[in-house]
């Protein structure tokens, strides 16, 4: 079996045209007497995107700065080009974002959309319902992080209260009029659990923001008790340093060239991940990766 050589890494990595470009650059900096500094590259975040481009970029000749939330970054100086950090600035030749998102509309119920791990606490809850209670997810308008999550969050509920808690409801107030694979979905909830999940979309009053009618959704009756879980999932947007750096539009998003990750508002900048935007974009932990290696590839042609 033939073993595979770094440059056949990063020829499977970054793609043919990057790797070609990396390798020229290489023997260009062979012959001159004096090598070029590696370039600099700072990375916002710890999450997913970051961590995926972290790793494509490996073996790369780029010095990297990662940015973490443990000593943040507080603003980015575009005309010096560097990061603002408590009590220091980093240079840098390209800055890559994939802070994630920021919450907004708290209305003061505990919130269970942080990541993957969040709908253990969500299950516990409804576990402990009592017999015939009602679990009500409230779904933001589009954009938010993981678009079909609330759907196979309650398709997951079903599945378990459908044998320990029969009589339970699940309703879903949705501020949106269709959802991802909805007609396969609603098909399947009839099937499988009958009445027990109901969507109810913005046309028929789905979209509710306040306190008052999460209760006038549960009837009248407050939002914490023993016969109810309220799974309320705020709205979102990019991560406050995406937005204080004009990075955002008025959206509160990051648009984006989907090919590269490129921010279509600053030069040198790429954003990848939740915050980014881009028609259709998913948000989710796969395209975070895919955003990632874009990005990586994008930057290793340009630095070339
Ligand atoms: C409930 C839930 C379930 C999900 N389930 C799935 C699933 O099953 N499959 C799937 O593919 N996706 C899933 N997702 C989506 C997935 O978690 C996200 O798409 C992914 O985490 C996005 O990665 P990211 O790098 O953009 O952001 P994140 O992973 O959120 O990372 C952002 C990081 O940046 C840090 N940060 C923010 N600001 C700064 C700053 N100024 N300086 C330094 N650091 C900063 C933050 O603290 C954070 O650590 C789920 C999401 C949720 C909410």
């Amino acid at each position: 079996m033939k073993t595979l050589t770094r440059r056949d890494g990063l020829r499977l990595l970054l793609g043919t045209a990057a790797a070609g470009v990396l390798a020229r650059s290489a023997a260009a900096s062979a012959v001159s007497s004096r090598p070029r500094a590696a370039p600099r590259i700072a990375v916002i975040g710890d999450g997913i995107g970051a961590r995926a481009l972290a790793s494509d970029l490996h073996g790369a000749r780029v010095r990297l700065d990662m940015i973490t939330a443990a000593d943040p970054a507080l603003a980015i100086d575009w005309g010096r080009k560097r990061i603002v950090k408590k009590g220091e600035t980093l240079p840098f030749d390209r800055v890559v974002l994939s802070p994630g998102v920021a919450y907004g509309g708290d209305i003061g119920l505990p919130m269970a959309w942080r990541d993957a791990s969040s709908e253990k606490e969500i299950m516990r809850r409804a576990l402990l319902m009592s017999e015939g209670g009602v679990v009500l997810i409230r779904v933001p308008r589009r954009p938010y992080r993981f678009i079909e999550g609330p759907y196979v969050r309650a398709e997951r509920l079903a599945g378990v209260l459908s044998y320990v808690n029969p009589r339970a409801k699940i309703r879903i107030f949705d501020a949106n009029n269709d959802f991802p694979d909805q007609a396969r979905r609603l098909d399947h909830w009839r099937k499988h659990f009958g009445a027990m999940v109901e969507w109810i979309p913005a046309v028929k009053g789905g979209a509710i923001r306040s306190r008052a009618a999460v209760r006038a959704a549960l009837g009248g009756r407050p939002a914490m008790g023993k016969g109810y879980v309220v799974d309320y999932i705020p709205e979102q947007k990019a991560a406050r340093i995406t937005r204080t750096s004009g990075l955002a539009d008025a959206s509160g998003w990051c648009p984006i060239d989907p090919r590269s990750a490129r921010s279509l508002m600053k030069s040198d900048a790429y954003v990848i991940g939740d915050a980014a935007s881009w028609d259709g974009a998913p948000k989710t932990a796969l395209q975070a990766r895919l955003d990632g290696a874009k990005a990586a590839r994008d930057i290793c042609l340009s630095l070339a």
